[in-house]
């Protein structure tokens, strides 16, 4: 039996039914301690009305996403994501959450230079390092699978963010999120997995459909598909972390239609036999 008190649940795993009050207390109700917070959804319902049912419930931020989308290249644009990135940051420590999630961005319309997104991204980092550090709140980097580079994250290996993380972190302020889902198909995984050591700053589950039909949208519930989860989770935690398994299905066609008290009683019993 896996520690039930490591489940964590992204409510983008029950994104189109539950607003953020209805997932903290939906989850509450199954047992269920963690929850990974999604930006828009605690917004709707006021950041600090929001910390305040959180405490009152006894739930546990495990992560606060998505901060980063650093990538725009117009100057004036790129100020106003630090500053957007700078609140997001400020909102998690008012929510108490474990850590911020942040994915790098993709590429501008009218860019072809994916050189430059990559710097632009690890300048906007280095950015935003010294407010975390002031805040106290921990920034988790997540490399997304290589299709979504053009869209959402130039950042595309474990390799990669190890590496971003020896260039820019001077201390525990910046770490790694692995999310199985971005990584499961890395030729080098084990090896970067036990790179990023000490620096996980959170872990990821969902599966790949085989016939996936949207890159973003389409995940699988863990089980349905091709991702040696249980594989993955033991080198993390071999690796040295200890955090929550958190659950993230971002399931447009399939999990988000389904009434949300079902999928979370399938999400705990498929994270005993397939996490
Ligand atoms: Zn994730």
């Amino acid at each position: 039996m896996l520690d039930e008190s490591k489940l964590a649940i992204h409510q983008a795993t029950t994104f189109e039914k539950w607003s953020f009050d209805e997932a903290v207390e939906g989850y509450a109700r199954h047992g269920v301690q963690a929850m990974g917070v999604w930006r828009d959804k605690l917004q709707e319902f006021g950041v600090q009305r929001g910390a305040r049912l959180l405490r009152e419930t006894g739930m546990t931020v495990s992560d606060y996403s998505p901060a980063g989308l650093l990538t725009p290249l117009e100057d004036l644009s790129f100020q106003q994501r630090l500053d957007d990135n700078r609140r997001i940051i400020d909102e998690a420590a008012e929510i108490g959450a474990q850590c911020v999630v942040l994915i790098s961005g993709g590429l501008d319309d009218d860019s072809r230079d994916i050189e430059r997104a990559r710097g632009q991204a690890k300048e906007g980092l280095a950015a935003l390092i010294p407010h975390a550090k002031a805040a106290g709140v921990a920034i988790g980097l997540e490399p997304l699978h290589p299709m979504l580079c053009a869209s959402r994250s130039v950042l595309t290996s474990l390799e990669m963010t190890n590496d971003w993380c020896d260039e820019l972190a001077d201390d525990d302020t910046l770490g790694v999120v692995i999310d199985v889902y971005h990584v499961w198909w890395e030729p080098h995984l084990a090896r970067d997995i036990a790179r990023a050591a000490c620096r996980i700053r959170a872990l990821h589950v969902c599966d790949w459909l085989q016939d996936t039909r949207d890159l973003r949208l389409d995940r699988g519930m863990m089980g349905d598909g091709v991702i040696d989860i249980p594989a993955i989770r033991r080198m993390v935690e071999a690796a040295g972390y200890t955090g929550f398994r958190e659950v993230e299905v971002f399931s447009e066609r399939d999990w988000w239609r389904r009434d949300p008290d079902e999928v979370v009683q399938i999400v705990k019993q498929r994270y005993q036999s397939f996490v």
